[in-house]
């Protein structure tokens, strides 16, 4: 990236940019080489004028919540990493329509989570543990106990590679098995969640029940990216790989979790590539053994 496109750069987000960033800092798996710039966006008017300008620019551009379901590669990201944050990280509640929640698309769904136990808001307890971005689970249709991120979008609004904005409601939406098919390079701005009134007890303790299960049942003490796999029709990826004997299975620094075999965890050190090999074997050990070709959840970011 030459010195006139960084100067550009930093001014259209004032400033808020950093260049060589190193993704491990920005990932939950905590692994992944540089990208060459990271940009902090705090507005709508700043990132409609940022994705027309990297547009016109030809840089690749890649929106990331919170990196909780994203492997960069140790080669890192040739192009522009885009957080939401500011005026796109921020909730309100509809005062007339009690049962709609509108959210940011940077809104960490933990703060969510945690305004809905404090207002009395119930319908979105799902999300606990699952610590990505309102714009992230909703492109991933994030889910858990039957539940996922379609059954409460009524509607977004995105923000299009061109910088055009976009509204879409709940009967536009393509949403399927942890993906939601929006077009490529848009960024989700703002979205108007389905919720309930409910008391705030009911909220926090349900909130407390489904973390607890987590914990019980996921490597929360190692950083991961989730599930690597989805789960094939019918039958569990976690399931299959335990069975082809992987659990406790190390390359380098990355593991693939005693508890919980759909995880590949960082064990201390890990490289994107020891990560890479381990999903590489699994695949590779699950078709031999069952001929299921399994599907990757999380993301590969880089080349
Ligand atoms: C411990 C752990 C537990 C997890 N448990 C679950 C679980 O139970 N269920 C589940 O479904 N997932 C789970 N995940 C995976 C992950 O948290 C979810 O997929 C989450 O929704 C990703 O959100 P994010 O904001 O971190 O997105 P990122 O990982 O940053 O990005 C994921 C994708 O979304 C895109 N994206 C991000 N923000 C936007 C935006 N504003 N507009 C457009 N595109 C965007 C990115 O470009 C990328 O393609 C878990 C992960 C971990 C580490």
């Amino acid at each position: 990236m030459d010195e006139r496109v960084k100067k550009e750069l930093s001014a259209i987000v004032e400033g808020c940019i950093q260049f060589d960033c190193p993704m491990d800092k920005h990932t939950t798996l905590q692994v992944g080489g540089k990208a060459e710039a990271l940009c902090l966006v705090k507005g709508l008017p700043e990132l409609r004028e940022l994705l027309w300008y990297l547009r016109a620019e030809r840089i690749p551009a890649m929106v990331i919540g919170n990196g909780s379901n994203l492997l960069v590669r140790d080669d890192g990201f040739r192009g522009v990493i885009i957080h939401l944050g500011g005026d796109l990280a921020v909730m309100d509640r509809n005062n007339q329509d009690k049962t709609m929640l509108f959210a940011g698309g940077g809104v960490p769904l933990v703060h969510l989570l945690h305004f809905c136990q404090q207002e009395g808001i119930g319908g979105l307890e799902f999300l606990a543990g699952i610590p990505g971005t309102v714009g992230g689970a909703i492109v991933m249709n994030a889910g858990a106990w039957g539940r996922e991120m379609a059954s409460v979008v009524e509607e977004i609004e995105l923000v299009s590679m061109e910088g055009n904005l976009i509204h879409k409601d709940r009967s536009g939406l393509d949403f399927s098995y942890r993906r939601l098919s929006i077009p490529p390079g848009s960024v989700i701005v703002r979205a108007g969640l389905r919720v309930r009134e409910e008391k705030p007890l009911k909220v926090s303790s349900m909130v407390a029940a489904f973390l607890k299960e987590k914990k019980a049942t996921q490597p929360v003490e190692y950083p991961s990216a989730g599930s690597v796999f989805k789960n094939p029709p019918n039958d569990y990826a976690g399931r299959l790989i335990e069975s082809a004997g992987l659990k406790g299975t190390r390359v380098g620094g990355a593991m693939i979790s005693e508890k919980h075999a759909n995880f590949i965890v960082n064990a201390g050190g890990a490289k994107a590539t020891d990560i890479l090999t381990l999903m590489a074997l699994a695949r590779e050990r699950v078709r031999e053994k069952t001929g299921i070709d399994l599907e990757l959840e999380i993301i590969v970011v880089g080349t």
